[in-house]
């Protein structure tokens, strides 16, 4: 059974992370989506919501599971019995971010090793920053995000 980790914020899950999700299937057995609950920021979504909302739009799909976690991502992983980290890429500008993390982990725990995703082209520009932001002024986010995230967003917004 070959399992994976896919940790992130998720904050919404956008088609970018699902296009990630359904990529990181096709070579693993079980991914558990773990949701980053980080006390230092104030996310839109609790982590209570975002998770709901994941599992809401992977509902019929029961290798993908999904929890929420605080602290480190390694011991998370190792609590998990998980060694592989499943991440997304979609220009340059990730990498740095992501080459100091993934070796950071290692380090931190040698066991763990971080595999990466290349996104659809269509979603290289997407993040869950920019899909708040245009929500934020009431925009039109459709193309962004799966139907249930698409309705929470604008509840949350106060608007139809
Ligand atoms: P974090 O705060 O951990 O970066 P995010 O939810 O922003 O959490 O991202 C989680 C992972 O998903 C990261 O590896 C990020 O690069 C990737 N990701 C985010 N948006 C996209 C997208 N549009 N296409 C592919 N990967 C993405």
């Amino acid at each position: 059974m070959k399992k994976a980790l896919y940790p992130g914020s998720f904050d919404p899950i956008t088609n970018g992370h699902v296009d990630i999700v359904k990529r990181a299937c096709r070579q693993f057995d079980q991914l558990i989506l773990g949701v980053i609950h980080n006390p230092a920021k104030t996310p839109l979504f609790s982590v209570e919501e975002r998770i709901t909302l994941i599992r809401e739009v992977f509902k019929d799909q029961p290798n993908i599971t999904v929890e929420g976690f605080q602290g480190l991502l390694v011991d998370f992983a190792k609590q998990q019995e998980v060694f592989t980290i499943v991440r997304g890429l979609r220009a340059v500008s990730d990498f740095d971010y992501e080459f100091q993390m993934a070796l950071t982990n290692r380090e931190l725990c040698p066991e763990v090793d971080t595999v990466f995703f290349m996104t659809d082209i269509q979603y290289a520009y997407l993040s869950s920053s920019v899909v708040r932001q245009v929500a934020q002024y009431k925009g039109d986010v459709r193309a962004f995000l799966p139907a249930p995230v698409e309705a929470a967003l604008r509840k949350k917004f106060g608007y139809e």
